[in-house]
């Protein structure tokens, strides 16, 4: 396979890329030969965090915007190109409420572009073609305590424009299958926590505050519970759905290990004690301070994950726990990381903190 990612220099692409180059080695289904990462660099990207994998061979960057329909049509072609992972997107709940903008163009103008250079690509190409959307669990909206966690037919209801235009995109896929024999799996993923996540996010703001001995905001009483999964787990699904995705389905990426925040961040306080004997915090409670609640955010969000357990195989390898520590300790030992991130950003266009959000 000739791989393109779109919006590979995310915090899910930067886990994501050294993942695919390193797996190819070791599965003889994922035979991948060129690696294109094709990113706009927004203030969500970082090449920078991809360093380790520029001196592989196969992995080639592209500084392009994927609303340029003409320029990501001739990387296509170029790179000879037979499958796509479209992670390219504004993400963030809070952002997308104060300007939703960026959010329409690039998830839903810039998805219909992706998908149109896709469609003239595939009528050109000898071989198979295949394509993978990802989308957010936030699209169905805030679930209920006493419901379920949403199977793939459940009816779309965001609350945000973040996850209205994930569900706008999901829809387009959708009708491009329909429509036109579109060769497209549609992935939708849960919360992912791992290494390369911007600080304005759960729990890489609350693992950076308890070090410096900073509270934590949380909003409301801290009930709001999201559906986690380890980032390596969340790109092992991608993967799997790449090799083994029936194209026209949709499949849920979940854990299914959901948490409420409050309970988050007491289990960070407790792994940072273990990690670090040496680091002085006050008491657990005095490390919390609530703010008031945000009602378009969702109390719940939760994913069954039924589907792509039993057709593809997919299962989680980390626990909340196990992915938790793994997480806080490259936090710990990637301090430098952090302060680049946030000296990028105070010279650009700083973003508030959240306290807890969907992506
Ligand atoms: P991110 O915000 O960290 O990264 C987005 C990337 O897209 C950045 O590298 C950015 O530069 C790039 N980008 C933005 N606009 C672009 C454009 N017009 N053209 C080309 N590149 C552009 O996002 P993420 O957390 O890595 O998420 C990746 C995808 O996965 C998104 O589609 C998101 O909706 C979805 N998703 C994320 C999560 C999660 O927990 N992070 C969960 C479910 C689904």
């Amino acid at each position: 396979m000739n791989v393109l990612i779109t919006g590979g220099a995310g915090f899910i692409g930067s886990n994501l890329i050294p993942y695919l180059l390193r797996q190819a080695r070791a599965d003889q289904d994922l035979d991948i030969r060129r690696l294109v990462n094709f990113d706009k660099l927004t203030c969500a990207g970082n090449a920078e965090n991809l360093a380790d994998s520029e001196t592989d061979p196969r992995y080639h960057l592209i500084h392009g915007d994927i609303c340029e329909r003409a320029t990501l049509a001739k990387a296509l072609v170029q790179h000879e190109i037979d499958a796509v992972v479209h992670l390219a997107a504004e993400s963030g709940v809070d952002r997308s409420i104060e300007s939703p903008d960026s959010f329409v163009t690039t998830n839903l103008v810039g998805t219909f572009q992706v998908l149109e250079a896709c469609r003239a690509h595939c009528r050109d190409l000898k071989q198979e073609f295949r394509f993978i959307y990802v989308s957010s669990d936030s699209v169905f909206g805030s679930l209920d305590a006493s419901i379920a966690p949403c199977p793939e037919a459940t009816a779309r209801d965001p609350a945000s424009p973040y996850a209205a235009t994930k569900a706008g995109g999901e829809h387009l896929v959708r009708a491009y299958c329909r429509s036109y024999g579109f060769p497209a799996v549609s992935l939708t993923g849960s919360s992912a926590f791992g290494p390369f996540q911007l600080p304005e996010n759960l729990i890489p703001m609350a693992i950076r505050r308890l070090v410096l001995g900073q509270p934590v905001p949380l909003h409301g009483d801290g009930s709001q519970t999201r559906d986690w999964i380890f980032v390596e787990d969340f790109c092992r699904g991608l993967a799997t759905a790449l090799v083994r995705g029936r194209p026209g389905e949709s499949y849920h990426l979940s854990a299914r290990d959901e948490r409420q925040n409050l309970d988050v961040v007491r289990q960070l306080i407790s792994i940072l004690h273990a990690l670090q004997p040496g680091l002085s915090l006050p008491a657990a409670d005095n490390l919390i301070r609530f703010l008031a609640s945000r009602p378009p955010h969702d109390e719940r969000n939760a994913l069954d994950n039924s589907k792509i357990r039993q057709e593809l195989g997919w299962e989680p390898q980390e626990t909340f726990e196990t992915g938790l520590r793994k997480t806080v300790q490259w936090y710990l030992d990637n301090e430098d990381w952090i302060e680049a991130v946030n000296a990028r950003r105070q010279a650009s266009q700083p973003l508030k903190p959240v306290a807890a959000s969907s992506a």
